[in-house]
């Protein structure tokens, strides 16, 4: 069987800093809790509790991890930083350049007067990032067509539109029709990361031919981007989303001739080259 790796997946450049910023850390002989997952993968997680900075799920709870936090690629409130430095916590803070570019855009355009509408998951920790200090009045977040269809508009002439860096564009490009029609100015925040895109796209290629029987996608449980990558490969190819190469059947394998592979943006190198190579082993 023939095992063909999309030509980009896996880390993505932010995630990429964040891992290599913990690990510098550990290499230091530093510890410390990492606020919630440092990337959405259970393997990366495990590794980073391995080397002295296991999950945290509050800032108090880091304390008894030397007294230092670490803050994920996905970012967080300003009021969280604060909090960090009133209890005495010394913060690593791996927050993607492209997530700070975000929380400064929204910054500026409600200083403009701008309602900010967010296209993206209520409660993703990205998203959370963005609005937990935000007045309630000035903001909403967007994930179904009919609810931007069923918000009353009319006190929000001024919209500003941004994207959660991990989504599908093209799944939310009727929202952004149906908010330029209600609002009187809409102005797009092209935020989508080119990560995700560029992963996505090299995925479609693969989707493409068609003499790939079917896909394997690699990714963490919480893992948005991943979850979007399968469900593009899901429109065209029999696909299978998977953690690690543990969860692979060769039964199911079975007389395919050629499999893709993709990976999201926070899946380790290591983690791709394993079910590769387990997939290789199968067609031998
Ligand atoms: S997917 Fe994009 S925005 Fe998110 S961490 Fe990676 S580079 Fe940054």
């Amino acid at each position: 069987m023939e095992v063909v790796l999309a030509e980009k997946c896996g880390f993505c450049a932010g995630v990429r800093v964040a891992d290599k910023l913990v690990r510098l850390a550990a290499a230091k002989g530093l510890s410390g809790g990492i606020l919630g997952q440092v990337v959405h993968n259970e393997s990366v997680e495990e590794e980073m509790a391995r080397l002295g900075f296991p999950t945290v799920s509050s800032l108090s709870e880091a304390r008894s991890h030397a007294g230092r936090i670490v803050f994920s690629a996905h970012g967080v409130a300003p009021s969280v930083r604060a909090e960090a430095r009133s209890l005495g916590l010394v913060a690593i803070d791996t927050t993607c350049k492209f997530v700070t570019d975000i929380h400064r855009e929204i910054e500026r355009s409600l200083e403009a007067g701008f309602f900010i509408a967010i296209l993206g998951q209520v409660g993703h920790r990205e998203v959370v990032g963005y609005t937990n200090d935000l007045d309630p009045g000035r903001y909403r977040v967007f994930y179904d067509l009919a609810e931007v269809r069923s918000f009353d508009w009319s006190s929000h002439p001024r919209v500003k539109v941004i994207f959660q860096t991990t989504i599908n564009a093209e799944t939310f490009s009727e929202h952004v029709t149906e908010i330029r029609h209600r609002a009187q100015e809409t102005l797009i925040a092209d935020t989508i990361c080119y990560a995700t895109k560029e992963n996505q796209d090299a995925l479609r290629v693969l989707c493409a031919d068609p003499s790939i029987d079917a896909i394997v996608v690699i990714g963490g449980l919480y893992s948005k981007n991943t979850k979007e990558l399968a469900k593009i490969a899901e429109e065209s190819k029999r696909t299978f989303l998977i953690g690690v190469a543990a969860e692979l059947d060769q039964e199911t394998f079975r007389g395919m001739r050629k499999v893709g592979v993709s990976a999201g943006a926070s899946t380790p190198d290591y983690d791709i080259e394993s079910v590769v190579t387990a997939l290789r082993a199968f067609g031998s």
